[in-house]
């Protein structure tokens, strides 16, 4: 394999460690709750779901889902989790 690239590929492993290297500012996802489909989204610092629940919360179980998932790479103002 290339030199180049095996480089490349160990400082991969080693940002995948360092997540405050990494700033989400948008993504969209489909998610496959227990009994529906949702369309989640992240936008200029704000969630967005298609489950009801989102509608009178602004917070929901996909979310927060992702807010674990994506842990230190998301700014302050996008948390709605209270981890304890
Ligand atoms: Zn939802």
């Amino acid at each position: 394999m290339n030199s180049g690239l095996i480089g490349k590929i160990e400082k991969a492993k080693r940002y995948a460690q360092e997540r405050s290297r990494i700033h989400v500012s948008g993504l969209k996802a489909d998610f496959d709750g227990e009994n529906d489909h949702h369309e989640v989204s992240f936008e200029s610092e704000n969630w967005r779901c298609t489950c009801d629940f989102f509608v009178g919360w602004g917070a929901c179980a996909h979310t927060m889902a992702l807010e674990h998932i994506l842990e230190g790479m998301l700014p302050k103002s996008a948390l709605n989790l209270q981890t304890a």
